[in-house]
């Protein structure tokens, strides 16, 4: 064979194919909109779903609006108003930093943004094409905010166009679980989130009232069931961690659906912690009454504060995963927060079987 030559992949491609490694699915297209709401300082965020986000994505926020001359800077790749050095990376309080999402959902569907700043005297929709480049501006009528609508996303990737369809129903669930980890630890927001199905009536998947601490917000989106079964799990570590948030009472027996839900939080940013989830488990087994002990999964929703220098967020596109400097370290310390409050339910269980 004659060794073939190396050239450059066309920048468009590039775009293309990197896209969909930000965009992966329908949760976290729905995620990096939230985060951009959020982003802006909205205290009203309204999610409205068709055909459960697989033919529109519709999230309108009260935040700051976009002003004119960003509209174009809006889809362009690596382009973002919240990181201008990597020195700030270290104090970075925002969702965002890495400018892609606006620019990979271009890529991957049909992107329209209407959006009004405080100072200007109306509003404008733009209208975006797959290279990020504006299609078309026409002026609106709208409060101050900005609405990002993503139509049939995927459509220029066949094969997640077809997956996403097929498996919607689980691509929904996954969704929903994304949204109830932002609904649980944001305060001070009301998040609504609405599905039509064909012609059908819009149905309220989830809603919070913009209540002040997490708790109030367990009981909103889960019911005051789901929070009963819970106590309260505070803890500190040498590193400089602390942790506050709710577990699963020792005692509670419960169905399967209240165990798997097991929301961390890293710094209030949601994030997948598969290490302290399997800690949380295996701390559980050892206090649990419950009969068969395989199936146990409690429920846990724990926001972890650390450091900005002792963990980094940008391991992935979609910043779920974190890389924690003396990890080990820290999982310990999770463990004995946990212990400390199941070790009493123990003592308890053992003297009334002693009796
Ligand atoms: P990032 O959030 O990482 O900066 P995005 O592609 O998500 O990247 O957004 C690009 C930029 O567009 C943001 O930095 C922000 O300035 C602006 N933006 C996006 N969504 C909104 C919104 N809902 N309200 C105001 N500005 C927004
Ligand atoms: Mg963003």
């Amino acid at each position: 064979m004659l060794a073939p030559p190396i050239a450059a992949v066309p920048e468009a491609t590039v775009h293309r194919i990197a896209s969909g490694q930000v965009i992966l699915d329908l949760a976290t297209a729905v995620k990096e909109l939230l985060e951009n709401a959020l982003d802006a300082g909205a205290t009203n965020v309204e999610i409205k779903l068709k055909e459960c986000g697989s033919e529109l994505i519709e999230v309108a926020d009260n935040g700051c609006g976009i002003s004119n001359e960003n509209y174009q800077a809006l889809t362009l790749k690596h382009h973002t108003s919240k990181l201008t050095s990597l020195a700030d990376l270290q104090d970075l309080s925002s969702f965002g930093f890495r400018g892609e999402a606006l620019s990979s959902l271009c890529a991957v569907a049909e992107v329209v943004v209407s959006t009004r700043t405080e100072d200007s005297a109306t509003g404008t929709r733009i209208s975006y094409d797959k290279n990020g480049n504006i299609q078309s501006t026409s002026p609106i009528a709208r409060a101050k905010g900005t609405t990002v609508a993503v139509k049939q996303l995927f459509k220029p990737l066949p094969v997640r166009f077809k997956e996403l369809r097929r498996h919607l129903k689980r691509e929904f669930a996954k969704l929903l679980t994304i949204l109830q980890a932002y609904a649980i630890v944001t305060t001070g927001v009301r998040i609504i989130c609405t599905n039509q199905v064909g012609t059908g009536p819009r149905t309220r998947m989830l809603s919070t009232q913009g209540l002040t601490n997490m708790r109030d917000n367990i009981v909103t989106v889960f019911g005051s069931r789901t929070a009963e079964a819970l106590v309260a799990l505070d803890g500190t570590s040498a590193e400089g961690l602390s942790m506050h948030g709710y577990v699963s009472k020792a005692s509670t027996s419960f169905g399967r659906q209240a165990g798997e839900r097991q929301y961390f939080f890293l710094n209030g940013r949601p994030i997948d912690m598969p290490k302290f989830s399997k800690a949380l488990v295996e701390t559980y087994r050892m206090y649990t009454s419950c009969g068969n002990a395989t199936n146990i999964r409690p429920a846990a929703f724990i926001d972890i504060r650390l450091p900005k220098d002792r963990y980094d967020i940008n391991v992935t596109p979609d910043k779920r995963k974190a890389l924690l400097h003396q990890e080990q370290s820290l999982l310990e310390a999770f463990q004995k927060a946990l212990m400390r409050v199941w070790e009493p339910a123990r003592v308890t269980l053992q003297t009334q079987q002693n009796e």
